[in-house]
């Protein structure tokens, strides 16, 4: 096929592939939130409750590695069953509060407790493209949320390099205060949708450059400083 043929081909599959994961995005319930949020910028999940805008097609891609990363870890988990290691994937959390919950996706939350080790590990699987020196708080609020259901598991965040398949895992024991700082988080969100009010801009978390809605948030500072 020759370099025309060959674009067409690209382009057929790129159109596919923004169809595919437009067709698959799941609608918000307000007073339904996750943790694999709520430990980041809030005004950016308001703004997904309230705009709604997409991710860009590179973001959605690295998610997508992501999700292949914990789908074959899920086959390596079923596997290890038929090894006599009893290990789930795909352990779903709730916990409600006022009315709100927080519902933890947890398809990348592995139990483990295999025939020699009475131990229960909670994982927590992150797919990277380099090795982290050092988890990350964000990370280790949510895994703190699955670890929440099971308080005497050992907490791990396993960080996986995408190419290469390089690991580092984190011991994370449970800590109360950081649960509920993760409850609190999701009241103050839930407050400033229902009221419709902006929550503070947390560019701290680092997400601002590849945030949708980075231009309508610094517009926003940009008019409140120039109000003052
Ligand atoms: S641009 Fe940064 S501070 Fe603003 S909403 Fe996005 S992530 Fe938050």
């Amino acid at each position: 096929m020759g370099i025309q043929g060959d674009a067409v081909i690209d382009v057929l599959f790129t159109e596919l592939i923004i169809k595919y994961l437009k067709s698959q995005k799941k609608d918000r319930i307000i007073g339904k939130y996750y943790p694999s949020e709520l430990p980041w910028c809030l005004r950016k999940i308001y703004y997904d409750y309230t705009i709604g805008k997409d991710k860009d097609l590179e973001s959605k891609l690295v998610m997508v590695s992501g999700t292949l990363m914990h789908s074959f870890i899920s086959d390596v988990l079923k596997f290890a069953r038929s090894e006599g290691i009893n290990a789930q994937s795909e352990v779903e959390y709730e916990y409600e509060k006022d009315g709100i919950i927080i519902s933890g996706k947890a398809d990348n939350v592995i139990l483990l407790r295999s025939e020699n080790d009475e131990n229960t590990y909670v994982v927590e699987i992150k797919s990277k493209s380099k090795l982290p020196d050092e988890p990350r708080i964000e990370h280790i609020m949510q895994l703190n949320f699955y670890l929440h259901f099971n308080p005497n598991a050992k907490g791990y965040l396993l960080y996986i390099t995408r190419d290469g398949f390089n690991m580092r895992a984190f011991e994370v024991n449970y800590n109360e205060e950081l649960f509920e700082k993760l409850v609190d988080r999701a009241i103050i969100l839930h407050n400033h949708i229902i009221n419709n009010t902006l929550p503070d801009a947390e560019y701290w978390h680092g997400e601002c450059l590849k945030c949708p809605y980075r231009n309508i948030c610094f517009s926003v500072k940009k008019s409140l400083n120039s109000q003052s």
